[in-house]
């Protein structure tokens, strides 16, 4: 390991009650994939039509949590067939009726909280602060949705003297859900709510690093009474599964969360059969802070947003720009709460960073820093962590790290490190501080802390990022527009936008009177 590797202060592996969480999850691993975690192919749990398989490890101690189903292009065939069959009699339920489904199963969620905690605890080493509220959350995706479910073929009307426009929405068909390993449960939950209660038929394929919590969404739903077919579930890997559902000819739109290189190979994969895409891709999202903040409250948003969810957050504030006058004093207030964060047993209450998700990950990570560190960046607090201590070896450790004296260009700066890593540079002032945030190929958040209220608004109209938070972390409202621009994303959700994306809008135009036509060719001879 590299010159980041470095020993943890004494940790909380081996607590009483991380050992007894554990132990549950392993129960309930045991019953979930019991002997394989399968797919869901027509209501059904089945095997790979192939009888393949993959190892799904633990990302805390490496060893093996199950074998999962490995999908392949026949199991994809036989999932998005069924999505085919059982589009046309779901697009037909009556939408009152689809609503109070879709509470069901938001209410089975809810009543699984704490083994859907669990298990994506287990799979992403998520510590379960965190996903103890995971199902909540996924709950009120399906809440939310449920109860637009009456509104969703509403459309606009534009009349005139001659003529009256409206339009009316209806479900785009089968779609394919293709999602990460970082928030796994929420972000299912977050593609797919918003599909059934539009009227579409889903086939999901979960990252193959964090499949557990995937089935029990299926499983749960159709516990709640989801009719066999509306949702199909299909495991494996992004090259085969993947691949096979962005050009199955019954999909017909991609609804797909994760890193921009593979939005880019979706797209190609998907243009033979003119997909509609919806990508929620990657991100480097600036936190500007100026002199003028409220200085504690950006302390602790911007380590929340970094240092939460192990830094794996696709809005995670990871490039902070700080006005010079506060730089140095900033820095040590933030790398004083950094030394202060629990890592360690992910399933102990009190852990707030668990371990990366996977060993390449965690490589990925610390070539960032050591790449910073050679090219003469200081790196206060933080790096990986193996050896002397209780936290096992195999796991993927690494301690939330803060990097200064770096410049715009370097990749720490500019690409995606995905982990628990905060890159900083000052400013001077409020140019140089856009010119900065805007340096960038992506585009997804702005965090911007002043007190300054032209200035707030002036450059929340500049940043060049689907969404600009002043003066606060994230804050989700599901009724407003969530996504990127740049190479952040394409496509919007929340609200009627997720509707916009899951549903054709037709538009009907209808003479009110018998309005001149125009005529072309010889008039037409009475006789
Ligand atoms: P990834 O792109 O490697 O994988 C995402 C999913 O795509 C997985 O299910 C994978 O199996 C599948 N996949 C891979 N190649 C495929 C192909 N050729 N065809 C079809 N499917 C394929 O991403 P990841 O590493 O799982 O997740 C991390 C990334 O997700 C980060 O870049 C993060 O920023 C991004 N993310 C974005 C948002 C957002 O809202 N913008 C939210 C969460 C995560």
């Amino acid at each position: 390991m590299s010159s980041e590797t470095k020993t943890l202060k004494p940790n909380n592996f081996l607590s009483p009650a991380a050992l007894a969480n554990n132990e549950k999850a392993q129960a309930l691993i045991k019953q979930l994939a019991h002997p394989v975690l399968g797919h869901f192919i027509h209501g059904k749990e089945v095997p790979s039509l192939s009888g393949k398989v993959f190892t799904n490890k633990s990302p805390i101690d490496g060893t093996n949590l199950n074998e999962t189903a490995m999908g392949d292009v026949e199991d994809v065939a036989a999932a998005s067939k069924s999505s085919s069959d059982a589009f046309e009699s779901w697009q037909a339920w009556p939408a009152k009726k689809r609503r109070d489904l879709l509470h069901t199963i938001a209410d089975t969620l809810e009543r699984h909280s704490e083994s859907i905690s669990l298990l994506e605890t287990a799979d992403t080493g998520q510590p379960l602060r965190f996903t103890e509220k995971t199902a909540a959350r996924g709950a009120e995706n399906f809440h939310y949705f449920a109860d637009l479910c009456t509104r969703a073929t509403d459309g606009h009307s534009y009349p005139t003297p001659t003529h009256l426009n409206y339009t009316v929405r209806d479900p785009i068909g089968p779609i394919a859900a293709i999602t990460p390993w970082n928030m796994p449960f929420m972000l299912a939950t977050w593609k797919i709510a918003p599909a059934l209660a539009a009227g579409c038929s889903v086939v999901h394929k979960p990252a193959e690093w964090s499949p557990l919590t995937a089935s029990l969404l299926a499983k749960l739903a159709f516990e709640a009474g989801l009719p066999a077919g509306v949702l199909n579930l299909v495991h494996g890997t992004g090259d085969q599964a993947g691949t096979a559902i962005t050009q199955d000819p019954h999909i017909k739109a991609i609804a797909f969360v994760g890193g921009t290189k593979t939005g880019s190979r979706i797209m190609s994969q998907g243009a033979a059969s003119l997909k509609r895409v919806h990508f929620e891709l990657g991100g480097k999202s600036p936190v500007v802070v100026f002199d003028d903040a409220d200085l504690d409250r950006a302390v602790d948003a911007v380590a929340f947003m970094i240092f939460s969810l192990n830094g794996q957050r696709c809005n995670a504030g990871s490039r902070l720009l700080v006005q010079d006058t506060i730089h140095d004093q900033f820095v040590q207030r933030l790398v004083e709460k950094a030394k202060s964060i629990r890592v360690g047993n992910p399933f102990d209450p009190l852990t707030e960073v668990g371990p990366l998700i996977h060993q390449n990950q965690l490589a990925k990570v610390i070539q960032h820093c050591t790449d910073a560190k050679k090219s003469g960046a200081t790196m206060h607090c933080g790096g990986a962590v193996n050896g002397q201590t209780d936290l096992p070896s195999a796991g993927h450790w690494f301690e939330p790290a803060i990097v200064t004296g770096l410049s715009a260009d370097m990749p720490i700066v500019q690409e995606e490190v995905f982990g628990p890593v905060l890159a900083v540079l000052p400013f001077k002032d409020e140019a140089q501080a856009l010119a900065l945030a805007n340096n960038s190929r992506y585009g997804l958040s702005t965090y911007l802390w002043t007190s300054h209220l032209a200035r707030a608004h002036r450059l929340a109209r500049s940043f060049q990022s689907g969404m600009v938070w002043v003066n606060t972390e994230i804050s989700r409202n599901l009724s407003t527009p969530f996504g990127g621009m740049k190479d952040s994303g394409i496509g919007r959700d929340g609200g009627d936008w997720s509707f916009d994306f899951y549903m054709e809008t037709r538009n009907i135009c209808i003479a009110l009177d018998a309005h001149s036509i125009p005529k072309i060719g010889a008039p037409s001879v009475k006789t």
